[in-house]
């Protein structure tokens, strides 16, 4: 090996070192907030300068690709878990466990069954499982225990409780004697507006811009209360949205008699639950009944969506094609806008914007998995991770270097690297960073290392 390619081996091995370390005590601060079925275009529908200010002062993802089936639960389950559906086990908004035989289901808030969620264990638990506290304003599955755990502080849900005052919790519980060191905020839209009204309604651009005032609401309070450079802001979603027709509807009453099955879960992923002796009958009815549902047996569902493996989800999956939808029968009504589709189709696409002084600034990254967010999380928080399904490598390039603790600089590094508080009208100067390395390790200049 050449003295050059030794040297370039030395500082690559620096440099993650140097990214790899915790972060400073005063960086270990997390509100991650999420805009309930925010499409990752909805930034580009109206003006929206509070999100474009936190791009431009922060980090932006433009493709987040969420998880099968691109609901809620299963979405708001992964980011705080890190694993696909299969594995956490929230596998749908409603379902049938066949081994505890009991149901779970969003639409009658039958969501606190403490079992339905121990296949995994979320953020909150493990952080203060570390010695740390943690604070929820509604975040879903927040105000379930789970192995035995509430996080310190959380809210009952409700969905009249309004933003502001869910705000004001998260402030109170970042800013009291005892600090949480991550904060969890849920909001209902845009996804409610997006169901009603259907995405490509023109009466969505006054509901994106209410939610960018709400984002304003939450910079300003965070400023008030000092926490803006010193806290890092992540806002993300569960899912897209995409828009749906009464002519585009799929009826299963069409081809299957009802006698013969349960339907677990609706559209646009029917979760079918054929009766004892039935499943072929049932399968063979369904299988080629209408050009834009794709019909599997469990075991056929395919890897990619990593879906299978769980005893919850049921025997034969119903799949609608984009913008179609299915139901029992045309009696049932169904919504203008739903999400719950392939999770490769762009319009499931939720946004993923940060802000802090763990994070770069006016800096934008092509895609990135939801489930990378949780290793990113626990390395920001200081905590381990369990196992997960994301790769923390693969978004490490949305922070900042942090200065290598255990080496002595040749030269001075350019004083906000010591500081951990960058000012707002800074500059990010990566660059200028990766040459000081240089310049400490190696004589040779950074540009002859890397071409
Ligand atoms: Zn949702």
């Amino acid at each position: 090996m050449t003295s050059k390619l030794l040297c370039a081996a030395f500082i690559l091995a620096a440099l993650t070192l140097s990214i790899t370390f915790s972060l400073q005590p005063d960086q270990q601060k997390v509100l991650l907030v999420s805009f309930d079925g925010f499409r990752w275009d909805y930034l580009y529908r109206v003006p929206t300068p509070h999100f474009h200010y936190v791009m431009k002062y922060g980090v932006h993802v433009k493709q987040v690709t969420n998880i099968f089936i691109t609901k809620t639960y299963p979405n708001h389950y992964t980011l705080v878990t890190g694993l696909f559906a299969e594995n956490h086990g929230i596998v749908a908004n409603d379902m049938f466990d066949p081994i505890l035989n009991k149901s779970f289901s969003l639409d009658t808030m039958n969501i606190y069954d403490s079992e339905f969620w121990e296949e995994a264990t979320p953020i909150w638990i493990t952080n203060q499982k570390a010695g740390h506290t943690s604070g929820a304003a509604m975040w879903p599955g927040t105000d379930v225990k789970i192995h035995e755990s509430f996080p310190t502080h959380y809210m009952l849900y409700n969905e009249s409780v309004s933003f502001e005052e869910r705000v004001a919790k998260i402030i109170e519980w970042f800013t009291s004697k005892e600090p949480i060191n991550l904060g969890l905020l849920y909001w209902e839209d845009p996804d409610d507006m997006g169901h009603h009204l259907g995405p490509d309604s023109p009466l969505m651009g006054p509901v994106i811009s209410d939610i960018d005032n709400k984002l304003g609401y939450l910079i300003q309070m965070l400023k008030k209360a000092n926490l803006w450079n010193t806290l890092n802001l992540i806002i993300t979603s569960d899912h897209g949205m995409t828009q749906c027709s009464e002519e585009r509807v799929i009826e299963l009453d069409q081809y299957l008699d009802k006698e013969h099955y349960l339907l677990i879960d609706q559209s646009p992923v029917a979760a079918i639950l054929p009766k004892e002796g039935k499943f072929d009958e049932v399968y063979e009815a369904l299988a080629h009944a209408h050009p834009n549902m794709t019909v599997y047996k469990k075991e056929e569902i395919p890897e990619r969506w990593h879906y299978k493996y769980n005893t919850r989800v049921q025997p034969i999956i119903a799949v609608a094609d984009e913008g179609w939808y299915i139901l029992q029968n045309k009696s049932e009504g169904l919504m203008l806008g739903n999400h719950g589709y392939d999770n490769a189709l762009a319009e499931m696409h939720p946004i993923f914007l940060a802000h802090g002084p763990a994070f770069r600034k006016n800096f934008t990254k092509a895609a990135m998995n939801a489930t990378d967010l949780y290793p990113l999380l626990c390395h920001l928080l200081g905590i381990p991770a369990l196992p997960h399904n994301g790769s923390l490598s693969s978004v490490q390039d949305l922070l900042r270097p942090t200065a290598p603790r255990t080496v002595t600089h040749t030269q001075s590094p350019p004083p906000h690297h010591g500081s951990g508080k960058p000012g707002e009208h800074e500059q990010e100067s990566n660059a200028y960073f990766i040459g000081v390395s240089l310049d400490t390790y190696c004589p040779v200049k950074y540009q002859q290392v890397f071409t």
